[in-house]
């Protein structure tokens, strides 16, 4: 390949020999066309009308009030399906598309990126396949019910422990078998190289939005920025647009400490060592003997056992601070945000609300916080329920 796809040491392309042409396919296409104006025309045409780019940056006046300092929301819950995913489908899927590909795939663990691959496949009239574990599937039953109305097939994935570590493990199989025709669209900012710098490139927008409507609308650059990491990939959307401003604090929330359900960690960057895990050499969550541990938190999103790359250097190298939010936090975070707002977040996105509630009194006033709003929380109403009945 022309770029080794490390972040310090960590990232690069750890898969078999059979999958390397197809990785350096992906990685000529997408330096061919992402600076091609034809192609970059039809993103922007399409990230605008079908998406609804460019999402607001909103001042949540009463949640500002709240922590006793002001934050601004980039809105990325108003997008198309309802979170961030889109831009990176919509990335992934033209590429697919200008490659000549005709066939999409891809992992998912809640269901989310399956549903925004799955809608991108009805818009580029792609044959779609879902590969998802099974015990996710009965989780999740709502989003497989979507996926299938825009007519994708959803794979279950029936071995090892029925998450998503196992449905990356079969659409990587699969992949294997059938890389001429099929484009393996992956989800966040991990695996092998390419994609931790192409789902970058897509969910850049992010943080050059932000930037440019915080110096508009505000006057000045924000204090701080703050977005949940799951895989990673809002986050680094909205943190490469600030991280050159040397005195803008970048916080990325992990889901952390004693899970409600199950009491497993997921902490990735604060307790994960380092290992190679899907491809790529990052932080895990694994036991002495390089065993993966599964994880699981109140947010299905964030219920990844390892974390991209690039975050990885960015945690060794101090510019971006990583702390954790537990689901009880979380819960809270959730209340608090909608009462004040009318706004529901996404669990995910709570963790972040989380971090700069705990920053309430400890924060001088004139303090401006940006938080990245990664997904509305429509979809987690049952959970919050089932943990705090409304009465
Ligand atoms: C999937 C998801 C996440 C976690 O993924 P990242 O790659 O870490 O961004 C966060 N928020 C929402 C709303 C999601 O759907």
């Amino acid at each position: 390949m022309k770029h080794n796809g490390r972040f310090g040491d960590f990232g690069g392309f750890y898969v078999p020999e059979v999958l390397i042409p197809a990785l350096e396919e992906i990685e000529d296409a997408f330096y061919r066309f992402k600076s091609d104006p034809q192609f970059v025309a039809e993103l922007d045409g399409l990230s605008a009308r079908y998406a609804g780019r460019p999402t607001p940056l909103y001042f949540a006046q009463r949640f500002s009030e709240h922590v006793g300092f002001k934050v601004y929301v980039k809105r990325e819950d108003l997008l198309h399906g309802g979170a961030h995913k889109v831009n990176n489908t919509l990335g992934q899927g033209l590429l697919a598309k200008h490659m000549g590909k005709t066939k999409l795939i891809a992992e998912t663990g809640a269901g989310q990126h399956g549903l925004a691959t799955a809608m991108i496949g009805a818009l580029f009239g792609m044959e779609t396949k879902i590969f998802m574990g099974t015990v996710d599937t009965e989780r999740q039953s709502v989003n497989v019910h979507k996926m299938k109305l825009c007519g994708a097939e959803v794979i279950p994935v029936v071995g090892g422990t029925g998450t998503l570590k196992d449905a990356i493990n079969d659409a990587l199989r699969y992949w294997t078998a059938h890389v001429t025709d099929t484009f393996y669209l992956f989800g966040s900012v991990c695996g092998p190289h390419p994609y931790p710098t192409v789902v970058k490139h897509f969910q850049s927008p992010i943080g050059t939005e932000a930037r440019a409507q915080c110096l508009e609308e505000v006057g000045r650059l924000p204090d701080m920025v703050v977005a949940c990491v799951g895989g990673g990939s809002n986050a680094i959307g909205i943190f490469s647009g600030f991280v050159e401003d040397k005195d803008v604090k970048l916080i990325g929330v992990e889901a952390g400490g004693e899970g409600v359900r199950t009491g497993k960690h997921c902490a990735t960057l604060e307790i994960g060592k380092v290992g190679v895990f899907h491809g790529s050499k990052s932080y895990l969550l694994q036991s002495e003997e390089g065993q993966i541990y599964e994880t699981h938190s109140v947010s299905a999103g964030l219920d990844y056992p390892a974390v991209g790359p690039e975050h990885c250097l960015l945690k060794d190298t101090g510019r971006v601070e990583y702390v954790t939010a537990d689901d009880e936090d979380v819960l809270d975070a959730f209340e608090i945000f909608t009462k004040s707002e009318g706004i529901l977040p996404a669990l995910e996105s709570a963790h972040a609300l989380a971090y700069l509630i705990s920053q309430k009194g400890k924060l001088p006033a004139e303090t401006i916080a940006v938080i990245n709003l990664s997904g509305r929380g429509d979809k987690d109403v049952g959970i919050v329920e089932e943990y705090r009945p409304v009465q």
